[in-house]
């Protein structure tokens, strides 16, 4: 029997190796986790069960936009104020992650915002850095083996890029692998802030910056070439600098779709320029309109460097092996498919190359070959 065979269950995909780079640390609270950080501080929140409040958090992010989305972050981010609370919710992240089968993980969240009860910038970075520390030896510990970064985002409305851009340079062995901007896309490009791509560029430090969810494919210009950016965060409207036959729109018995794409699409995939799609924040957020119809099957076929990546999963209720499963059931991926993206990911951490290989041919080959040979 081929894995062919053996249907590709959530069970199955929860045991294969995965690779995560668009996380975020505010967006992934356990609820039940942030009903007891709230009464801690007096915060008031919409809900006063976890379950209630976890379907709060779904339903709020499932507007169609991605301002009433990102409004959800106030609750999370009020919680998350105090050295305990953040390496709290970092150890926790990294528990679950692990649970998950994800085997490497890079978490993104704003210093800037967690400086509401006196934290200094620095000591927000430590604390997060104390969490995913004893996350990591926790899921050692039930024979669990994850690695974790941190990746330092600037807010994009707050002005504080060149600060933020040198906290991470300061704290490149202090847990932190690259810089990212989020929040909103319009009004805010790469280029409002010009001067510290540069800076990045001569510390040699690695850059992605969140483009082409909200804002078209001229975000995504920017962000490759002002930005120098290593990774595209989403660039899921990266298609619409490409023109698909309306006739042949997919791959059918292995025959790559027909598409023409524009000179920034070809920029993107002739430079294999990763993107960190994220399937069911960009249904949620109306950037996508199903997990069915969702660019990633498209650009996959058309050999972009995918990745696949969860964004919010707690505003999202999901987790990889859900996106993963949900892109078998709805999509018609194979494992063959959930090991490129897995690969891809893996060789575009930011990490050095002999530690990407070593991911690679230590941890997610190996891992692929029990799963597959435990189905035979
Ligand atoms: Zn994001």
């Amino acid at each position: 029997m081929t894995t062919e065979n053996r249907p590709l269950t959530a069970d199955v995909i929860r045991a294969l190796p995965k690779v995560v780079l668009h996380d975020h640390l505010d967006g992934g609270l356990r609820p039940a986790t942030i009903l007891e950080l709230a009464a801690e501080v007096g915060h008031e929140l919409p809900a006063h069960d976890a379950e209630s409040l976890a379907t709060w958090f779904a339903e709020s992010a499932d507007s169609g936009s991605l301002v009433r989305y990102l409004e959800t972050f106030d609750h999370t981010i009020a919680v998350m104020q105090t050295h305990e609370a953040l390496a709290r919710v970092a150890r926790e992240a990294v528990l679950d992650l692990a649970a998950d089968g994800v085997v490497y993980a890079e978490q993104r969240w704003a210093p800037e915002q967690h400086l509401q009860r006196g934290l200094t910038l620095q000591e927000t970075v430590d604390a997060v850095q104390a969490g995913i520390e004893q996350g990591v030896a926790a899921a050692a510990a039930e024979g669990r083996t994850i690695r974790v970064g941190q990746l330092v985002t600037a807010m994009r409305h707050a002005d504080r890029w060149q600060e933020i851009a040198e906290l991470a340079v300061a704290n490149r062995t202090n847990g932190v692998v690259g810089f990212d901007i989020a929040g909103a896309e319009d009004g805010f490009p790469p280029s409002r802030h010009a001067e510290i791509w540069s800076y990045l560029a001569a510390n040699n430090f690695p850059v992605t910056i969140h483009a082409g969810e909200a804002a078209g494919p001229e975000s995504i210009a920017e962000a490759v070439h002002l930005g120098q950016a290593g990774r595209i965060g989403h660039g899921v409207r990266i298609v619409e600098d490409i023109a698909f036959d309306p006739a042949h729109p997919h791959s059918a018995e292995g025959e790559p779709g027909t598409a023409a794409l524009g000179l920034l699409a070809h920029w993107v995939r002739d430079h294999q320029i990763p993107l960190e799609l994220c399937p069911s924040s960009n249904v949620q957020t109306g950037a996508a309109t199903s997990i069915a119809d969702h660019p990633i099957t498209r650009l996959k076929e058309l050999d972009f460097a995918v990745t696949l990546n969860t964004d919010n999963r707690l505003m999202s209720r999901t987790s990889m092996t859900q996106e993963m499963t949900l892109l078998v059931e709805q999509a018609g991926w194979t494992i063959d498919d959930l090991a490129d993206v897995t690969m891809t990911a893996a060789w575009s951490a930011f990490v050095h190359h002999d530690e990407r290989r070593a991911l690679v041919d230590d941890v997610i080959l190996p891992g692929y070959q029990l799963v597959e040979g435990a189905q035979v």
